[in-house]
């Protein structure tokens, strides 16, 4: 569709599509990668003491006592940090500020989907390499004129993580070219690069609360890098919102990081969960990669993606189905909680019995 009071533009964008969010409750819910465990109470006691008359008056538009949290859990300065409303936010102004550039961006053809549409949307050149056949990133493939690289770490949908060490090799090899790496996932298996941002002036990493924090509902999400990067960052969010962070989300992400063992101690259950559950998949005959994430890439031969997905949601379980070439068949399942876990097999169970 279209209206003559539009910008010319949007009536050729195709925004993100969003992982549903359904409005019935008595869902088991392995769509979105949210957290299975809760929100440490100790949040639950910080948002309550900031709901006062103080709402009247703006946040600090730094957010500089989360910030500061930040730099001490990271061991960077406070000027390495910038924060935003979700990660999707601090991307989306990362690639404004840095990428809008004569050569391209390169990431993964299975990646993110949020990044060809912040491309599209602000007008930055972008070529998309494939991920080899094992769904694997093999950076050799990126040896081509970029001025960026965007690599989510472990990458979504496919769960797999680089090692440091390539990645540190990769960026020492290439100071002319920045390389943006999403950390979405990290706490649950993969190695950060934070500490490649002290030696290396052309490393930004992406951070959320959505999923390690389990508060996908606050909207939270920094950036690490170079003093000079964040510099940019700000004076982009500067020219379009001073103040992303509201004093909820300011406080709520500060007493989750003062309680981080909460998230560290749910995290350990996540990945067990996820342990048990890959060996009874593939006990079930289906593939599944190995993740490094809160959630499994999975297909069985026999089945397709569609039919799998259609099965699952009879029985009141969601999971991410892509109809994209490639992994029209796979499907990305959440980690969920031990008896989520055990819904969902029963119901393969079912499936694979016929
Ligand atoms: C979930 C996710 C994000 C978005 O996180 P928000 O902070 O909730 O916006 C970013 N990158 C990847 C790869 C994700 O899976």
């Amino acid at each position: 569709m279209s209206c003559r009071y539009w910008s010319p533009f949007v009536k050729d964008i195709v925004p993100y599509t969003p992982g549903e969010q359904p409005k019935v409750t008595n869902l088991v819910k392995l769509n979105t990668n949210e957290n299975a465990y809760g929100v440490s109470p100790r949040v639950f006691e910080a948002l309550k003491q900031t709901i006062n008359d103080n709402l009247r008056l703006y946040p600090d538009p730094e957010a500089t006592q989360l910030c500061q949290a930040l730099a001490n859990l990271h061991q960077v300065n406070k000027e390495n940090i910038f924060v935003g409303n979700g990660s999707d936010e601090v991307l989306g102004l990362a690639f404004y500020t840095f990428l809008k550039q004569d050569t391209p961006t390169l990431f993964p053809d299975i990646t993110y989907s949020f990044y060809p549409v912040y491309c599209e949307l602000f007008d930055i050149p972008y070529v998309q390499i494939p991920l080899d056949e094992e769904f694997r990133v093999n950076l050799n493939d990126y040896n081509r004129e970029a001025s960026a690289i965007v690599l989510a770490n472990p990458n979504a949908p496919t769960s797999i993580a680089l090692d440091y060490e390539t990645i540190e090799n990769w960026v020492k090899t290439h100071p002319q070219q920045l390389i943006i790496i999403d950390e979405a996932y990290v706490d649950f298996g993969g190695q950060t690069v934070i500490p490649l941002i002290q030696k290396y002036p052309n490393v930004l990493v992406i951070r959320t609360f959505s999923k390690f924090y389990a508060l996908a509902g606050l909207r939270v999400g920094y950036a690490v890098g170079h003093a000079d990067l964040i510099e940019g960052l700000r004076r982009v969010k500067d020219s379009f919102n001073s103040y992303p962070l509201d004093r909820l989300a300011q406080a709520g992400a500060l007493a989750a990081i003062n309680d981080i063992q909460w998230s560290i101690d749910h995290a350990k259950r996540i990945i067990a969960n996820r342990e048990k559950m890959t060996n009874a998949l593939k006990a079930l005959g289906f593939k599944v990669l190995e993740s490094s994430a809160n959630f499994v890439f999975a297909m069985h031969p026999d089945f397709s993606g569609e039919t799998l997905a259609k099965t699952l949601r009879q029985e009141n379980i969601i999971v991410r189905h892509f109809n994209k070439p490639r992994i029209q068949n796979w499907l990305r399942i959440t980690v969920g909680t031990e008896e989520e876990c055990q819904a969902l097999l029963k119901v393969f169970q079912k499936i694979c019995a016929k």
